[in-house]
């Protein structure tokens, strides 16, 4: 998706202490409501990053975009450092990218994009005219090994789905959960797993203790249980659980759609502008000079002409590593 503001910086101040990693936490995280793709904007909901918390595991991002309907036009843009996980709900959208891939993407089918060194693609809702759309992106920033790499794509339609042991279950759209495998390649201990309870559930779902996680409520509402009482989870806030958890319980009174996502935490803290992450500022500067020049590093999506979405301004200060429970970005 594009991003025409610096992914946080923006962001309204969350009125909660900084979360440290090193134990369980219950800590409310709002989405806010930013515009996408320039003068037709559509707004999607963010959840990640969030100031204090600029990484889950290796996810680095969360967009909502929808229920909404809208006329999708995102035209060719770049991104590096990161794969890119669309899992759709309603409505179908038109990817095309510079390694050739063309597909649409519609309900039960997971896309993911490594961008390695550099990629470019689009994104178009179907048809002429506005449809239904609902879907969660995601970015899951690459590690150090695999993010200088060529860029990839894939898809899979057969993805698991585990019972749980109090009732509903789980489809595990990336990494490990419950037992179950995701078929998708990713480079990082880690899991994003779309978790349905009926009316009525306590379920508990099985955490690992050396991983962190978070919760957001895709549809309807949940009551979390924790040592210190009861939490309510709807639909515009991330809860983010910290780690040193075997289990979290989970009621859905009236049935409710989670997605979890956790994993390991990243090995290193990230700068994240725009449509790229990486590590440095300097990193940066070139991939927005490349992406301007029109560099091959980026290829061509075809059937777009010359049409491509220019790289915003640089801020005026340097771009800072995201260091979780940090305010604003330091200059330095
Ligand atoms: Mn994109």
């Amino acid at each position: 998706m594009t991003r025409f503001d610096a992914p946080g910086a923006s962001a309204e101040e969350v009125d909660a202490a900084p979360p440290a990693c090193d134990g369980p936490r219950i800590q409310f995280f709002e989405a806010r409501e930013v515009p996408l793709g320039g003068v037709r904007a559509m707004s999607v909901h963010r959840y990640l990053p969030q100031r204090p918390l600029p990484l889950v595991g290796a996810w680095c991002f969360l967009d909502r975009f929808g229920p909404q309907t809208t006329r999708m036009r995102v035209e060719p843009h770049p991104h590096i450092g990161l794969q890119t996980v669309t899992w759709p709900f309603l409505g179908t959208v038109h990817h095309r990218d510079s390694i050739g891939s063309d597909v649409v993407i519609r309900r039960g089918g997971l896309n993911i994009m490594t961008s390695g060194h550099g990629i470019s693609h689009s994104e178009y809702s179907v048809g002429d005219d506005p449809i239904p759309l609902d879907a969660l992106q995601l970015w899951v920033a690459l590690p150090e090994s695999r993010r200088h790499g060529a860029p990839d794509f894939e898809r899979h339609e057969n993805l698991p789905v585990v019972d749980l042991a109090g009732g509903g279950s789980a489809c595990v759209v990336v990494g490990e959960f419950a037992g179950a495998t995701s078929p998708a390649t990713m480079y990082t201990p880690i899991v994003g797993a779309e978790i349905a309870l009926p009316a009525g559930t306590t379920t508990t779902l099985p955490l690992r203790a050396d991983w962190e996680y978070a919760l957001v409520a895709v549809d309807g509402a949940v009551e979390i249980a924790d040592p210190d009482g009861s939490h309510g989870l709807t639909g515009d806030t991330l809860l983010f659980l910290g780690m040193s958890r075997t289990e979290v319980t989970v009621t859905a009174a009236d049935g409710a759609t989670l997605f979890l996502l956790g994993g390991e935490p990243f090995e290193d803290d990230i700068v994240m502008w725009w449509n790229f992450v990486g590590r440095t500022h300097e990193e940066i500067v070139t991939a927005r000079e490349e992406w301007e020049a029109a560099s091959e590093r980026f290829g061509t999506v075809p059937g777009h002409g010359d049409v491509r979405i220019p790289a915003p301004p640089l801020p005026g200060v340097r771009l800072t590593r995201r260091r979780r429970g940090e305010g604003p970005p330091r200059r330095d």
